[in-house]
């Protein structure tokens, strides 16, 4: 008994190849020479995606070649001093990420002979990667069919399906996992699911896509309806907070006071010049800047402030928060007994800030100075 495709489904399987080539031969002639795609090393994947969450490809590019010079496999990155670790992260933000690669590599070393494990299951079981990453890794590094689904890939979707529904609705979010997984060719998930988010970056960008380059735009109905700003739809936007903080350098001897941010905290693993939240959405004025500071830094060290003087400001975005941190540096003052944070604290010479992880906003006070 012979068996027979029914003609409409001959069309969609059709359409759905053409547009699989299409993508594929557009990735092929234009994608980026990132350092892991040329050997699609598992532990080069892993890190090149851990840093990609929640950073921009040319930010993360220098970041990556410094570190795989550092630590080229994962038994030297087990064997470095967490230090040194934070040290190559300094500006990358959300540190956790480092910390979760450097204990997973001794874990790896430890339990699988510092081999990275190729069983998605195991590959998902590693601390700090979840579902995009596991997918990514599993296809990018060993080119097993798992579907991906990241804010490129929503876009390029949303567009091409023109679908209304919110994209930061969670059972909504589960639609387009189930799509990129239909649309992914047997055997071929490595290219394909690159392709899709290489789209994004490169054509399909959020503003102003570049419809007339575009190897999908004869399956887009966005394209059709010439709507594709119109997509990826989403429900609410989340309120932004204005934070004001400040940071004070204190300069003893040719030596400032660093503290290091407990494990746990935000930026934890961390070292920064003393610093306080002032305010929450309230404007302060700079004279009530300088007196909260004054008043927060002799409650904590009990220092006798002949006065502060401000250096600069520096601005720094973080989920949902916008901060302005003002950098304060004492004039004078009497030290009667020391930190009472219980934080471990340090006087450092600035020949050595370049031995301490700072966060970005940190580092750049010890710039200033
Ligand atoms: Fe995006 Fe335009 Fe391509 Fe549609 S045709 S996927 S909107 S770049």
């Amino acid at each position: 008994m012979s068996f027979r495709i029914h003609p409409v489904m001959n069309i969609i399987i059709m359409i759905f190849m053409t547009f699989q080539q299409n993508l594929i031969h557009w990735f092929r002639a234009n994608q980026r020479p990132l350092p892991w795609r040329k050997h699609y090393e598992p532990y080069e994947v892993w890190v090149s995606e851990i840093m990609l969450q929640q950073t921009q490809m040319d930010t993360a590019l220098p970041y990556f070649k410094r570190w795989m010079k550092a630590f080229p496999t994962i038994g030297a990155l087990a064997k470095a001093d967490s230090k040194k670790v934070l040290k190559l992260w300094e500006g990358l933000g959300y540190y956790s990420r480092a910390r979760n690669i450097h204990e997973s590599a001794k874990h790896l070393v430890q339990k699988n002979g510092g081999v990275f494990p190729q069983e998605y299951e195991k590959i998902l079981s590693i601390k700090g990667i979840g579902r995009y990453t596991a997918g990514a890794i599993a296809s990018i590094a060993f080119n097993e069919d798992r579907p991906i689904v990241d804010g490129n890939i929503l876009r390029v979707l949303s567009r091409v399906y023109a679908i209304s529904k919110p994209i930061d609705v969670e059972k909504n979010k589960e639609l387009f996992w189930k799509l990129q997984e239909r649309l992914i060719p047997r055997g071929g998930a490595r290219e394909f699911n690159q392709a899709l988010m290489e789209l994004g970056a490169l054509v399909c960008s959020k503003q102003d896509p570049a419809c007339a380059l575009c190897p999908v735009r004869g399956f887009c109905k966005a394209f059709k309806t010439k709507t594709p700003e119109n997509y990826p739809v989403k429900s609410r936007k989340k309120e932004m907070v204005k934070v004001e903080a400040a940071a004070l350098v204190l300069e003893k001897n040719k030596k400032y006071l660093i503290r290091l941010r407990p494990v746990g905290k935000i930026m934890g693993g961390l070292w920064e010049f003393p610093e306080w939240k002032l305010s929450r959405n309230r404007t302060l004025s700079p004279a009530q800047v300088r007196n909260k500071t004054a008043r927060l830094a002799e409650k904590e060290f009990s220092f006798g402030f002949e006065a502060i003087r401000p250096v600069g400001t520096i601005k720094r975005n973080y989920t949902h928060h916008l901060e302005t941190l003002h950098v304060f540096k004492a004039e004078k003052f009497e030290e009667k007994t020391g930190p009472k944070t219980g934080w471990v604290s340090r006087w450092i010479s600035k020949k050595e800030f370049v031995e301490y992880p700072f966060s970005s906003a940190h580092a750049k006070i010890a710039a200033m100075l």
